[in-house]
């Protein structure tokens, strides 16, 4: 069995069908992990033979989706490469040429059936309980029959001619050897009525034109690998290593996430979407950690990988075939370890967008004073701008009602919010070092506990329950402001 120390070859091949998703990033990163641990490729192939299920945009959005997590590819439709067009619609005449050769060769057939014939075969079939399959109406016509009418432009296809005896033994370097009775299979259709190749063909012309080593993909695909491993050995080709990645179930471990639930994930935060968790405030470290994660480990105890570690320590072998929850729970634990790990220049370009987003204009200044101090809060860069918008408010409105504090009439609050003015008002400045020893000498005389006394000051100053650490936050906003937005508690209390 073929390892990953040799530089190899791989390709991620996405349909251009909609956003990419978890079970397809994870399997871009394995590839994009083994090229660059081995000196290899990294091939991008977009599969976009069916043009009917094409969405306008998806193919851009997967390049964006896999840049933002810092996967890069050598060979691909937007970059170029030896071994091109990276896209199936322009390799159609490669694929005929192909099918053409199977034909001759006895390994595939053209079929006239119609789909109104085909429909009642599939009735009666399922009528008697037997598996839907094609029932080899044209298997067997002569090469004489078949030219006439297809020169005489008849609707047809192109099937692989499927042995009817024997098994057929593939081998998956996660699951070992899988064997399939070939009775069981179907004359699987290579090229559409509209000439176009599928996907089966299609992939298979492919990864051996493109010298493709391991073909990494979902275990979705098994179930085709039979067919895949046979047009390859037709061919007379050297099979690629085949490795079927896990599952993913739903949080829960029971089952598959439907289209649905996936769509309703949002809701509570999350999502399987890279487009999504991007503006959900996960880092794209973040995600790669987890996803990386997701059916590899390392060992039984080492949970936190950056991109270059993981380049290090990936390998094939340890790749892990059990179905495996989603857990959304762990990539918010990843998400807070690797917003510490920033550096803060870093926090600060990260942060800003989320900013912008809700509406502030933050400035590289201020960001720079607020990264420290948010950057032990933060569970997603999200939050930013719900602990930390304040920053950017020439003023905070607070309420009334919320500055009387816990334990106190509306007029005691009143009292202790003037004292607190007054000390503030009587300060050199408001570093915390000048601010604070005075403030914890309030809380000691007025018999208060801290937690009233900051309480009071936090509302006032920021107009938030919580917010970052108070002293930090008053020197950022700055002397004027706060003291403005204390008279201005001192007054709304008073009016009470
Ligand atoms: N185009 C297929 C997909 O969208 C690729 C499967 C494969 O990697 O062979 O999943």
């Amino acid at each position: 069995m073929a390892t990953s120390s040799q530089p190899v070859r791989v390709r991620f091949a996405p349909s251009p069908t909609g956003h990419l998703h978890l079970g397809g990033a994870r399997t871009a990163l394995y590839d994009y992990l083994l090229a660059r641990q081995t000196g290899g490729q990294f091939i991008l192939r977009i599969e976009d033979s069916d043009r009917r299920r094409f969405v306008p945009g998806a193919e851009e959005e997967i390049y964006a989706s896999l840049r933002w997590l810092g996967i890069d590819w050598d060979e691909g439709p937007d970059v170029g490469g030896d071994y091109g067009p990276y896209r199936q619609s322009e390799r159609k005449e490669i694929y005929q040429q192909y099918a053409d050769q199977l034909i001759e060769s006895g390994h595939a057939f053209t079929c006239f059936c119609t789909p109104e014939r085909l429909d009642l075969v599939r009735s009666e079939q399922q009528r008697r309980k037997e598996p839907p399959h094609y029932d080899g109406t044209c298997r067997n016509l002569s090469a004489d029959e078949v030219k006439p009418r297809v020169a005489a432009g008849e609707r047809h296809v192109i099937r692989f001619k499927m042995p009817q005896e024997g098994t057929t033994t593939v081998t998956d370097l996660l699951r070992g050897e899988i064997t399939v009775e070939n009775r069981t299979l179907d004359d699987y259709i290579l090229v559409r009525s509209d000439g176009l190749a599928l996907y089966h063909l299609a992939a298979a012309v492919d990864d051996h034109l493109m010298k493709i080593t391991h073909v990494i993909r979902g275990s979705e695909w098994l179930p085709s690998l039979p067919l895949h491993s046979l047009i390859h050995r037709t061919f007379g080709w050297q099979e690629p290593v085949w490795v079927h990645l896990s599952v993913f179930l739903k949080p829960s471990g029971k089952g598959k996430m439907s289209k649905r639930e996936s769509a309703e994930l949002i809701q509570d935060g999350h999502s399987i979407f890279v487009k999504d968790l991007e503006k959900l405030g996960y880092l794209p470290e973040a995600v790669v950690n987890w996803t990386a994660l997701m059916g590899w480990s390392y060992d039984d105890h080492t949970e936190v990988f950056t991109l270059p570690d993981l380049v290090e320590k990936f390998s094939l072998e340890k790749l892990n075939p059990s179905p495996a929850a989603i857990n959304f729970t762990k990539l918010d634990h990843f998400n807070g370890l690797h917003i510490r790990a920033l550096p803060l220049d870093e926090l600060v370009q990260r942060m800003k967008p989320f900013f912008i987003e809700k509406g502030y204009q933050p400035d590289d200044a201020t960001l720079a004073k607020i990264a420290p101090i948010v950057q032990e809060r933060l569970q997603g860069m999200d939050d930013a701008p719900e602990l930390a918008g304040f920053f950017f408010k020439p003023d905070v409105q607070p309420d009334a009602a919320e500055l009387v504090i816990k334990d106190l009439t509306s007029a005691e609050s009143a009292e202790l919010a003037k004292k607190i003015l007054a000390i503030l008002e009587s300060l050199p400045d408001l570093k915390p070092e000048t601010a604070e020893p005075p403030m914890r000498e309030l809380v000691e005389q007025s018999g208060l506990k801290a937690g009233q006394v900051f309480g009071l000051m936090r509302i006032a100053i920021t107009a938030q329950r919580v917010s970052p650490p108070l002293f930090e936050s008053m020197e950022i906003i700055g002397k004027d402001k706060v003291l403005a937005r204390m008279r201005r508690a001192v007054g709304l209390l008073e009016a009470m």
